[in-house]
């Protein structure tokens, strides 16, 4: 152990007891050999900025925060990143010893660099990214899309409406279609990325038809439970090449990581399987 005084950070949500943060922080410091802890915190809404204070004038280095304090994060810090400006949420908070707050959305990241973590030669530049959904998740998806080149980003949402309203967020830099018209569009993506809850715990599926997954289409999936969705089941079996959320999760996670613990954390194969218990 380097350090005397443990280094502090915990993920604010609510529910809690679900996240996968504290199994994954608590494996780096364990195997980073550093003296911290990072703890789940259950917050009601109307506690939040009260209980960051708290936790600054506790000395804790900052915090994850998770639904549904994404947007209330951006609204009390002091100073926020380009990409949390860019899609109107933040992740990451980090406390500076003046005590002030810095905003941050590492989804972003996460999704790009576990992509590229798996295949290298991944360029969302080459052909169209079909993005299904238009929530959070979707907006970060959207960020790194363009921040990547992308220029061919089409966004299907069972709400149509809340697929407009991210078209004018974006300045016109999507286009929106019809949910009806979700196996046309697919068979014409060259990305094809899930952003929907939908899949989740195999309750529920994509309404798309098997034939319509290109098979040199590079399909990704943000739901990680189960790990292999019938999502990219159906993908798989297409033979088109795939990507899980639990990938994405894990490297939304390394800057925070680096923000208040100092060191780089990596993604292995043994944190994948603690994560997946
Ligand atoms: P959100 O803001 O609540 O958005 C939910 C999205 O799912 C909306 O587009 C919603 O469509 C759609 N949806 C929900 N139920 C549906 C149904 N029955 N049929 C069709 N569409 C449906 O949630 P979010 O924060 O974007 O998260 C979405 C998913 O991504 C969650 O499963 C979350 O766990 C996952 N996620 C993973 C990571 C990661 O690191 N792997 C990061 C962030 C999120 P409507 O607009 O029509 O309601």
């Amino acid at each position: 152990m380097d350090n005397e005084r443990p280094l502090l950070a915990a993920v604010l949500g609510n529910p809690i007891s679900h996240s996968r943060s504290p199994r994954m922080h608590n494996y780096w410091l364990k195997k980073n050999k550093i003296n911290g802890y990072y703890l789940p915190i259950k917050v009601e809404l109307e506690d939040f900025e009260r209980v960051i204070r708290s936790l600054i004038k506790m000395g804790f280095s900052g915090v994850n925060v998770t639904i549904p304090f994404k947007l209330s994060a951006m609204k009390i810090a002091d100073e926020c990143s380009d990409i949390a400006k860019y899609i109107g949420a933040a992740n990451t908070l980090t406390f500076t010893k003046e005590e002030k707050i810095y905003a941050d959305n590492t989804d972003a990241y996460g999704f790009i660099n576990n992509i590229k973590s798996k295949y290298a030669d991944w360029c969302p530049k080459k052909g169209a990214s079909l993005v299904l959904g238009a929530g959070g998740a979707s907006r970060a998806v959207i960020a790194a899309l363009l921040s990547e080149g992308s220029d061919k980003i089409i966004v299907i949402n069972r709400t149509i409406e809340k697929a407009e309203k991210l078209k004018i967020q974006f300045e016109n830099k999507i286009n929106v279609e019809s949910w009806n018209d979700l196996n046309e569009i697919a068979a014409s993506s060259t990305n094809i990325i899930n952003t929907t809850s939908l899949g989740m715990n195999d309750e529920s599926f994509i309404p798309i038809n098997p034939e319509s997954i290109p098979k040199d289409a590079l399909v990704s999936d943000l739901v990680y439970v189960p790990l292999e969705t019938n999502f990219l089941k159906m993908a798989r079996n297409r033979e088109s090449r795939t990507v899980d959320g639990l990938g994405m999760l894990i490297h939304q996670a390394i800057p925070g990581f680096k923000y208040w613990f100092g060191k780089t954390p990596i993604s292995t194969e043994e944190l994948r399987a603690i994560l997946v218990k």
